[in-house]
């Protein structure tokens, strides 16, 4: 099994993030560790680093409020990327988020620099990872205009069945569902829908663990793909070996 999605280089792990590690690798494969910004993604580098061949880096910039981020640090991460391409296995996360930005000029910012990321996976053929909410359809339509993208990844899709139907008429487009499966009854009438050829696997720790209260962690990934076997009514280990091996295709690992 694959963590495809957290950030474990957050400061809620700073007490014990040597143990939350520890247990991820009794259980899982590997585990991608998603940058949210020029600093952050300098501490998932260093955390890859440590932790080679089980933590892998990806470079983003913030998804949900991109659009009041200085120009300078947009610039400063596209170089990042650009100098770290070979070290990481995607860009991400990376996107627009409708759910919190409701003012029409700030997302059309969104947009603007959403369009600069995509160019630029496009560009050096490096994997997209993207945090989209409420606004599904249209980055879908933004993506679908690039030809050179190897792999497109829906982090946490919530968008409509309709929308998954256009993304699994692409064979290297993905949909990642997370631990929020085991709660969110619309994730798992949604997910009914998504052939398992689509699928990938996260818990986007430390956030979406099974109560509010708690701190979510990578080995939980396993909640998701039991219950992901529980409601296609396949038996665990086809659910692991497919999901599994959709993310080493995805990220080449
Ligand atoms: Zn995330």
């Amino acid at each position: 099994m694959i963590d495809t999605h957290c950030h474990i280089d957050f400061e809620e792990y700073d007490f014990d993030r040597q143990e939350v590690i520890k247990k991820a690798k009794d259980c899982l494969d590997a585990v991608i560790v998603s940058g949210i910004g020029y600093e952050s993604n300098k501490g998932v580098l260093e955390l890859s680093k440590e932790y080679e061949n089980f933590i892998y880096p990806s470079f983003g910039f913030h998804p949900v409020s991109s659009q009041n981020s200085p120009q300078e640090e947009l610039i400063n991460t596209h170089e990042q990327i650009i100098e770290n391409k070979n070290n990481i296995l995607a860009i991400g996360e990376v996107g627009m988020d409708y759910f919190y930005v409701k003012d029409k000029a700030q997302r059309e910012k969104q947009k603007e620099i959403f369009q600069t990321f995509i160019e630029l996976s496009d560009e050096y053929e490096i994997p997209l990872l993207m945090h989209v909410r409420d606004c599904e359809k249209k980055a879908l339509n933004m993506v679908l205009e690039y030809d050179n993208i190897p792999y497109v990844v829906f982090h946490c899709y919530s968008g409509s069945k309709k929308t998954a139907k256009r993304i699994m008429e692409k064979d290297n487009y993905y949909m990642s569902f997370s631990t929020m499966l085991c709660y969110s009854n619309a994730h798992q009438e949604l997910i009914k829908n998504i052939e398992l050829e689509h699928i990938l696997t996260e818990t986007d720790s430390p956030y979406l663990a099974m109560t509010k209260e708690e701190r979510n962690e990578p080995a939980n990934v396993v909640n998701a793909v039991k219950k992901i076997a529980e409601i296609k009514n396949e038996d665990l280990q086809t659910v692991d070996d497919i999901t599994t091996s959709n993310a080493r295709k995805v990220f080449g690992i």
